[in-house]
């Protein structure tokens, strides 16, 4: 039986791993780390449980093609619970003129029917741009990620025709119009605030906005659901599968170098030993890889355009991370909520002026009871602010310092949480290039507007029986990215070897 070694066990790793032992190989992966899921993780501190990736998951719906592929890797199986909250997100907007404040709700609901009506009656004067929002969302309910197989692949069970990407078409014609601007702009023709601002929050403003439609569109066909358990039970889960096929995992096993002879990857460097493989999977960061993983950098056509594309300033989505446990029952109050700031602060250069944040209720597990688990995300390329204060010891009296910021912010906005912080905690860009080894702590990679989505391979020229899946491969990333470049690389290594694909 041949030997696969796999880099990573993130989700892209243990997709690639379960469908290799699947297929009849024998399959270690090497994990830098103590722990698998890579990005998808969460933590846990004195009680309370962060939820740190997985903030709604592509694929949870049944009918999408990508729900058969999680079903494939055991991330979902029959029981598992999938939470579809709607509103799927509101916005808390305030206005002052005169020393009087004006507060209004707006929510985003997933059904449609309700959207329209409530958006309307929120802003009278942007009905007929509700109404064309509503038109594009209607359109993108039919668009999903496609789950596909590669040619010439001999495999059990065949992946649906592409004639399944026929219903897209309303979608896909709407694409140019909306590649051509970003996200902040498609919501900046909305008269009202407090609807700009819920448009802006749903996904990083920078987009272009194909990912907004996409996302809502997601989220109003039944997907973009949250797993019970979240991330770390998404991760859970395909480990268990992975070892239950035979796989093993070596925990604190960095690999330093993948090796190559003859054009052949033929395996790996490890803690200084060689490993021998007749294949490698590499689903670190790809760009990463590229540079770091190999003898010599690798100088393929995208590769370069890889380097090109993602070493720009605000290519890539960075962020920090901030998680506060408070001793407060807030779980009559919506999951997650965008407000703008009265007192706007700066930040690694950038001026806030507004949060959102999401709440997870001690009833589901993510705090002791009665209490609250609060996260914020900051995004944002922080990664050289960090990067100094580390340097000139400043490093947790910034931490400090953001944090004291949202929370003042966060106490206005929820009274309820004054002085019952129990716990808090700031993740930075730093923290998750230490964690998981990316670019600047980058786990996602944006498309501005204008500029051409470009779809990386899985598998390079030149050295054959190696073998690329991860985020990177194709914009934005996610875990749905992970999970299906980790299924083509699979299909790439069976066909190379000669094997069934078996899914
Ligand atoms: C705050 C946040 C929110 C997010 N929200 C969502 C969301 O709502 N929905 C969604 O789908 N996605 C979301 N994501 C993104 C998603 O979590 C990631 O895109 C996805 O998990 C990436 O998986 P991956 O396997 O490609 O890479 P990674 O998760 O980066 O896994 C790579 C693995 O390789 C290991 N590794 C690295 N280098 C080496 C080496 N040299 N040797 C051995 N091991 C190595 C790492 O430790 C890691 O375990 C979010 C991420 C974050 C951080």
């Amino acid at each position: 039986m041949n030997n696969i070694l796999i880099v990573g066990a993130g989700i892209a790793g243990l997709a690639a791993g379960i469908y290799a032992r699947k297929s009849g190989f024998n399959v270690t992966i090497y994990e830098s780390h103590t722990g698998a899921g890579g990005n998808c993780t969460s933590w846990r501190r004195k009680g309370y449980l962060f939820e740190g990736g997985l903030h709604w998951l592509t694929g949870s719906g049944s009918d999408k093609p990508l729900n058969r592929v999680w079903r494939e890797v055991g991330a979902l199986t029959e029981e598992t619970r999938i939470d579809r909250g709607d509103p799927f997100k509101i916005c808390d907007w305030s206005s002052g003129t005169d020393g009087t404040t004006v507060r209004q709700r707006v929510c985003l609901y997933r059904d449609m029917a309700k959207l329209k009506k409530h958006l309307c009656e929120v802003s009278p004067e942007d009905a007929p741009r509700v109404r064309a929002l509503c038109r594009d969302i209607t359109r993108f309910t039919a668009f999903s990620v496609p789950v596909m197989d590669i040619p010439l692949l001999k495999t059990t069970v065949k992946a649906p025709s592409i004639l399944g990407l026929i219903k897209m078409l309303p979608a896909v014609v709407r694409i140019p119009f909306l590649s051509a601007q970003s996200v902040a702009d498609y919501a900046a023709r909305f008269k009202h605030p407090g609807i700009r601002l819920l448009l802006s929050s749903v996904v990083n403003p920078n987009y272009d906005a194909t990912a907004l439609l996409v996302t809502l569109g997601c989220l109003a066909s039944g997907d973009g659901g949250y797993n019970e358990g979240g991330s770390v039970a998404l991760a859970a889960n395909m480990t268990r599968c992975f070892e239950g096929l035979g796989g093993v995992i070596r925990y604190g096993k960095k690999v330093e170098k993948v090796l190559v002879s003859g054009g052949r990857a033929c395996g790996a460097c490890i803690g200084g030993e060689t490993v021998p493989a007749d294949g490698v999977i590499v689903t670190s960061d790809t760009l990463r890889a590229i540079d770091t993983l190999f003898d010599l950098p690798v100088r393929e056509g995208w590769a370069c355009t890889m380097r090109a594309k993602m070493y720009r300033p605000g290519a890539l989505i960075m962020c920090s991370f901030i998680s506060i446990g408070v001793e407060a029952d807030l779980s009559d109050l919506p999951e997650s909520t965008a407000f703008p700031l009265e007192n706007p602060f700066e930040h690694a250069g950038r001026q806030i002026t507004s949060l959102a944040y999401k709440l997870y209720r001690g009833s589901d597990g993510y705090a002791p009871k009665g209490c609250s688990a609060i996260t914020l995300i900051i995004s944002g390329d922080s990664y050289d602010y960090w990067k100094q204060a580390r340097e000139q010891g400043c490093y947790d009296d910034r931490k400090r310092e953001l944090f004291e910021q949202i929370l003042a912010a966060l106490e206005k906005q929820l009274p309820a949480i004054t002085g019952k912080v129990a716990v808090w905690d700031v993740a930075t860009p730093l923290t998750y290039e230490r964690y998981s080894g990316t670019w600047h702590g980058s786990w996602m990679t944006i498309t501005p507007a204008l500029s051409r989505r470009v779809f990386y391979p899985c598998k390079p020229k030149r050295i054959r029986n190696c073998y690329f899946a991860g985020q990177r491969i194709t914009p934005p990333g996610g875990t749905p990215v992970a999970v299906s470049t980790g299924r083509t690389a699979a299909q790439y290594l069976c066909r190379d070897f000669g094997v069934v694909f078996t899914s």
